[in-house]
Parts: C-alpha cells; structure tokens; sequence
C-alpha cells in the first residue's frame, strides 16, 4: 500500500526526543547522575558511569536503547554500582529518582514550538501528541512552549488509549479528528513510535533523530529518517484547503 505524501491531513507527535531535544534536554542531568553515583570518587568514575549507562562524556551522545535511553532509575542504579559506584543501589535509586523529576522541568524543545504547530495547523494538518509520560506532564509542556491551543489530541500512558507500540493511540487520535489512519503520520525518535504506526495502519512513519536513535537503528522501520521535525514542513506538501 503506498500513501501519497499529499493524502496526509493529520500529525501525530511523540513527545520526548521529538518535541523535547534529548541530547540537550538530559544530557546535563545524566552527567550529574554520574557526579552522584561517583560520590566524590573523582572525574575518572563518573566517565565510567557515563559510558556505562550509555553516555559518551566527549560528544555528549546517549546511545540507542542504552540505560539512560531507556533504563528506569533503579536500572540506571544497578548499573551504576556494576561500574564501580561506591553508593548503594536504594539509596542512589533514590537520588536518581528525585534527579530525573527535577530534570524533566528543564527540558529544552528542538525549535520554537508555537511557530512550529502554528505553522503547521495554518496548512490545515490535524495535530496531536501521543507520549508515554502522564497526560499531565504533555500538558504542561504544551503550555510552558505555547503549543497547547494547536493541539486536537493528547494521549498519555494513562489516557486510556493503551501504550505504545500498541495502535490505540493513533486509533483514538484517528477518531477524534475524523481521519482514517492511511491519512496520518507518526513522527517519533523511537522505533516503538514506528512500530505502533505499523500496527494502527499510518500513512507515513517519520523517525526523527534529535532523540537517542540514529539512522541504523530507525531506518528499517521508517518511511523517512528527517534531522528534526521542522524538515516535515518541506517533506509534507501544501494542502489543499477546501
Ligand atoms: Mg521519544
């Protein structure tokens, strides 16, 4: 089945990686994940720790599928005390845990969001955000970039669409907007965002790598690998608006 890029009518957004830069937005907070689990151990610990949960400390790169890719903080721990980490795993699960919420607030997004989603619902595109966080927290980013008012559809882990790579959240974007999921693309930095577009039938998957993917880790599941979001405005062409 091959869907013209002038059949799409709606944009269904992942949040983190997609939206929000990874490499800027958690870079600094790993590097201080690692200052914790050295405890005072020197700057030659905390770059084994880096480098252990993924982390190049020169480039500042996160590696695909790595513990601070996709790690819980007491992975992240556990991890963290196999590389030679003095503190034990609770105690720093804990601090981790207390790190990454704070962290979370100091998100950096990949461009002027508002401009972006104005941009894009001045061309007529039906536009959503489908993220695992908590529909909360999407809210609150939509606002603090002053995207909220553009968006036709949220759905969080606990908006009752399921989760990713399920297709429920394509499925209910789908049916709050009137489209059909053949006229919809799904933008994600993570395969699970591409393979949950496989299963709900989008028209285009797009894998963008301001997350912790790169080319040969998405392509296989992509129709289009794009530096960011904002090359959707040239890839996309002009609707037509009735
Ligand atoms: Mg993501």
């Amino acid at each position: 089945m091959t869907t013209r890029l002038s059949d799409i009518a709606g944009i269904l957004f992942d949040k983190d990686g997609t939206l929000l830069s990874y490499d800027d937005s958690w870079g600094p907070v790993n590097r201080e994940a690692a200052r914790i689990g050295a405890a005072g151990g020197g700057v030659a610990l905390e770059e084994r720790l880096l480098r252990a949960a993924g982390m190049d400390p020169e480039s500042g790169r996160t590696a695909a599928d790595s513990l601070f890719a996709a790690g819980t903080a007491a992975q992240i721990a556990a991890g963290f005390v196999a590389a030679g980490s003095p503190v034990p795993v609770g105690p720093l699960t804990e601090a981790l845990d207390d790190l990454f919420v704070r962290g979370a607030q100091h998100s950096v997004p990949v461009t002027d969001l508002s401009g972006f989603f104005a941009r894009l619902k001045a061309r007529g595109f039906r536009l959503g955000v489908a993220s695992s966080d908590n529909e909360r927290a999407i809210r609150e980013t939509a606002r603090r970039f002053g995207f909220l008012e553009h968006l036709d559809f949220i759905a969080g882990y606990d908006s009752g669409h399921g989760c990713k790579p399920e297709p429920g959240m394509v499925l209910g974007f789908c049916q709050a907007v009137g489209l059909f999921p053949s006229q919809v693309a799904m933008v994600g930095d993570n395969n699970h965002d591409l393979h949950m577009a496989a299963a709900a039938g989008c028209g285009l998957k797009v894998a963008v790598l301001t997350g912790t993917g790169s080319v040969a880790s998405l392509q296989a599941a992509a129709d289009h690998v794009l530096g960011d979001i904002t090359d959707l405005e040239t890839l996309l062409p002009e609707r037509q608006l009735a």
